[in-house]
């Protein structure tokens, strides 16, 4: 098992999951985060950090296209391990749903 980030990280980006993640497994793309699920420890630390509630355990139906980009893009974009500033337009984004297709961006961020 792994956790996953899902679309309702996209375009919000607080990146709070990332301070307590124990063994530093989040990647940064241009506009969401990803767990690398070779990594990831199942720790749920970083669940309750989430103000979009954007992360889950792998298990539950229908993840199995989040684990499989998760699993992509963590070996594409660096690797994130301290908060910071979300995007200036965030709060546009919380509750919108399926921003998958409209917004995902495949480029990755900055990283630290
Ligand atoms: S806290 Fe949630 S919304 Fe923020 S970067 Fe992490 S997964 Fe995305
Ligand atoms: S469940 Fe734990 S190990 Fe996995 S990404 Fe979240 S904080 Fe990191």
């Amino acid at each position: 098992m792994t956790y996953v980030v899902t679309d309702a990280c996209i375009r919000c980006k607080h990146t709070d999951c990332v301070e307590v993640c124990p063994v530093d497994c989040f990647h940064e793309g241009e506009n969401m985060l990803v767990i690398n699920p070779a990594e990831c420890i199942d720790c749920n630390a970083c669940v309750p950090e989430c103000p979009e509630e954007a992360i889950f355990p792998d298990i539950g139906r229908g993840l199995e296209q989040w684990l499989e980009l998760n699993a992509k893009y963590a070996a594409l974009w660096p690797n994130l391990t301290q908060k910071k500033d979300p995007p200036v337009d965030a709060g546009d984004f919380k509750g919108v749903t399926r921003k998958f297709d409209q917004y995902f961006s495949a480029k990755p961020g900055e990283g630290d």
